[in-house]
């Protein structure tokens, strides 16, 4: 074969990795768009030309490579089987691996799961049917092939669809049968009490009732079991994609994520674009089209752009600790979701994230004793909770210290204890190292020995809180999403648990609610009016006669987000331990 024709063909893949990368990135940058409620103007039009390039480099690179690999076996290939070769990739980067990468080799235990496993060969089948299809290039067995190909795809999504689905243990039964069991203890009252409380919400991440039902069952959880016996509960409705920063935004503000302004752990700068881009396109659970995420992820050392954690200058619309303080109630919030840098407040900030100031007042910290390490990044679940737990209780004692020394009317408390036991041990403690078949196999957790010391911490932090809780306030429960123990954990959005006991609230299951609805439950608690902008509705939790039953009272809109002190800028190292700690967890890739 002479030289002309070798450049020629390595050009006709060049030209094929051009005009697909080019197309993809124009595509993908429109949907940026509408996604991030931009037009299309110039910030998309440059991320065009940023995504075009990625995926020109990324394709040709492929291409390249398949066209020397055909030209050494004495091939000649022309531009059709380029554009099959591209078109085999895309459908790759897009469709294969659905949950292979980001959710089963970073989960615990990392084995290939049935489910992955034949997404991988249905789309290689697929592929190669496109692709013999477009290399034969006659148009009836190429119709034929197409319609094969995507019989098999459309089969594939409809296994997905089933067991995707989240479940909802019926609870009308299970809940007061164990509780029934044995009479529920409230904690003797402590004698620092949160004096002048008049609700203290605690955010428990990733708390389940599918670890809290045979807990209470084995009647290791006193506390909760004291104050379910006296509360409204029931699920919550989450996201179909439940991201945690995203909603517990959705639970603070009751505003959907389109509006309330964080759309991912991190966010994407690029330079010259004058926004930041805050949602990527995805499908259902954790894929996105070619790869979107890790691709930018992965290309951001080099690139012109970076990754920046999701906080508090991102958030949009007021927040539920914001709208009180605003009315005049003073407020105490600590470590709740993207709340640093911290806005001024009547009380204090204990912020949460690793963007400075951290700290409202300035220096509230200083003469609070220094926090305990945690447990390292990499470890084993049981060893992690086991050395995160000392820090865990520092953290609630801070909490408890500052609460006692402002006495705020609202509380709020955040941990993702829970959240991170769940992640890190439930497929080793439930399954050892057999394979595990998710999506198909259903098994009913036993939680293993980090659960079970994860929740029975937060059942211990309860108790405290319990004994401090004065009569006349109002104590809610609130996580942010389940475990949906068949694999995919939360990313299908199982539901979250919400309790919430306070004077003139109705005990027992209370159905239908969802995250959207807290906000709106919590302001009329307080007495504050509820806007006609939020998404949802305060629940249905009165008493008949008792003080909540009454009208609810409507504003039409809380307006944007408090505006944080100026911020600093996150220092390297917390930000590499910030990616290190998400990368353990496997939440981000
Ligand atoms: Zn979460």
């Amino acid at each position: 074969m002479d030289r002309r024709s070798t450049r020629s063909v390595l050009a006709g893949a060049a030209g094929v990795a051009l005009a697909s990368g080019g197309a993809i990135g124009v595509g993908l940058a429109a949907w940026i768009a509408r996604l991030n409620g931009w037009s299309f103007g110039g910030d998309a039009a440059l991320i065009a030309v940023y995504l075009g390039a990625l995926y020109t480099g990324v394709i040709g690179c492929g291409l390249v490579g398949s066209a020397l690999f055909l030209l050494a076996l004495g091939g000649r290939p022309g531009p059709r089987v380029f554009f099959g070769l591209a078109l085999a990739f895309c459908l790759l980067l897009t469709g294969a691996l659905r949950y292979v990468p980001s959710v089963q080799l970073l989960s615990v235990v990392p084995h290939m799961t049935a489910i992955g496993a034949l997404d991988i060969a249905v789309l290689l089948a697929a592929v190669l049917l496109i692709g013999i299809g477009v290399a034969r290039a006659s148009p009836r067995p190429l119709a034929g092939l197409v319609a094969s190909a995507l019989a098999l795809l459309i089969g594939l999504e409809m296994v997905h669809r089933a067991h995707e689905r989240p479940l909802y243990r019926d609870l009308t039964r299970v809940v007061p049968e164990v509780i029934a069991g044995t009479a529920p203890v409230w904690p003797p009252p402590a004698a620092e009490p949160f004096e002048n409380a008049k609700l203290v919400v605690l955010g428990f991440d990733g708390l389940s009732w599918e670890v809290l039902i045979p807990l209470l069952h084995r009647g290791e959880l006193p506390n909760f079991h004291a104050l379910i016996s006296r509360a409204a509960y029931g699920h919550l409705e989450t996201l179909p994609f439940a991201i945690s920063p995203v909603v517990w935004e959705v639970i603070s503000t009751g505003q959907p994520e389109a509006r309330h302004g964080i759309g991912y752990h991190s966010h994407f700068e690029f330079r010259g674009v004058s926004r930041r881009v805050r949602r990527l396109p995805h499908f259902r659970l954790t894929n996105s089209p070619m790869a979107l995420r890790r691709a930018l992820a992965r290309a951001s050392v080099l690139a012109p752009w970076k990754q920046v954690p999701a906080n508090s200058t991102d958030a949009r619309v007021a927040r539920l600790w914001e709208v009180a303080d605003h009315a005049g109630l003073s407020v105490g919030i600590y470590d709740w979701m993207n709340t640093s840098p911290v806005a001024p407040v009547l009380g204090f900030v204990h912020g949460y994230g690793p963007i400075p100031p951290r700290m409202f007042p300035p220096g509230l910290d200083d003469d609070l004793p220094a926090l305990p390490s945690g447990g390292a990044p990499g470890a084993d679940g049981e060893r992690w909770v086991t050395d995160s737990l000392p820090r865990e209780r520092a953290n609630y004692r801070r909490f408890r210290a500052l609460a006692q020394r402002f006495r705020p009317e609202l509380l709020m408390f955040y941990t993702h204890l829970a959240d991170a036991a769940n992640h890190l041990s439930w497929k080793d403690a439930t399954f050892g190292n057999r394979i595990f078949f998710a999506g198909i196999e259903h098994p009913d957790v036993e939680p293993g020995a980090a659960i079970v010391a994860a929740t029975r911490f937060l059942d211990d932090l309860l108790g405290d809180i319990l004994a401090r809780l004065p009569d006349r306030a109002a104590l809610a429960i609130v996580s942010d999403h389940g475990f949906d123990f068949r694999g995919y954990e939360h990313d299908n959005g199982p539901p979250g648990v919400f309790i919430l006991a306070g004077p003139g609230v109705r005990t027992g299951l209370t159905e239908g609610a969802s995250v959207f609805d807290m906000a709106p439950t919590w302001l009329h608690l307080l007495g504050l009016a509820v806007a006609d902008d939020m998404r949802g509705t305060p629940l249905a939790i009165a008493s008949p006669g008792g003080p909540l039953d009454r009208p609810v009272e409507r504003v039409a809109s809380y307006g944007p987000a408090a505006t944080p002190l100026a911020g600093g800028v996150a220092s390297e190292a917390d930000l590499e331990e910030r990616e290190q700690y998400l990368r353990a967890l496997g939440y981000v890739n």
